[in-house]
């Protein structure tokens, strides 16, 4: 290997190193965190549902779904693995942003890489709207059936990945709702 390779591989490396000191697990309900962004775990439809896309919903009132049926109108929903904005509306928080996850048996194949794009296509968003913190739910591990422990795993990588490319984001938590989240994202973290 090359001199040359070898200094860039190390730096990768530290760079991996050093975005694990910018992602937080914490317990607790997304709708009260004060970041630039939350993250919602939506459906295609844009148009609310159950768990933790009701709830952001009913925390943050109307605004929010407004701002989502401007992107129907628009585009017509969300596609599994994409990611759109809208404002907040009553929450702390400056943006949601809604991705869709993937049904986890829904027989499409390809879970993993729709989960992974979740996680980066939110990121993204965040990059482009100026936002420095981030929260996330753990995507599809409700209703959606994603095994908690594959879905931890592909969460941490996808965003360990991420920033260690990225300088913009100064901090993403990972908003655990119950404890097995909590351990698997936390044990991941580390
Ligand atoms: P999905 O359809 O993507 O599975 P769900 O809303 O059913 O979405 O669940 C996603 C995750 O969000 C689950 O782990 C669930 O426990 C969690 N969750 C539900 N409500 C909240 C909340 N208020 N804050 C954070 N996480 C939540």
């Amino acid at each position: 290997m090359r001199k040359i390779d070898i200094i860039s591989n190390q730096k990768k490396a530290w760079n991996v190193i050093l975005s694990m000191h910018r992602i937080k697990v914490i317990k607790g309900d997304i709708t009260s965190i004060a970041v630039d962004a939350i993250v919602n775990a939506a459906n295609s439809s844009l148009m609310g549902g159950g768990g933790v896309d009701g709830a952001i919903h009913r925390a943050g009132g109307p605004a929010i779904l407004e701002d989502c049926r401007k992107i129907v109108a628009k585009q017509g929903g969300c596609k599994t693995g994409a990611a759109v904005i809208t404002g907040a509306g009553r929450l702390p928080a400056k943006y949601v942003i809604h991705t869709v996850g993937p049904v986890y048996n829904s027989g499409k194949g390809k879970v993993a890489e729709l989960l992974a794009s979740c996680y980066q296509e939110s990121l993204k968003l965040a990059v482009a709207n100026h936002c420095k913190t981030i929260a996330f739910p753990s995507i599809s591990t409700g209703i959606y059936g994603y095994p908690k422990a594959q879905a931890a795993v592909i969460a941490m990588d996808t965003v360990k990945t991420f920033l260690a490319e990225d300088h913009e984001i100064e901090e993403v938590v990972f908003v655990c709702f119950d404890d097995e989240n909590y351990d698997l994202l936390k044990k991941e973290s580390g």
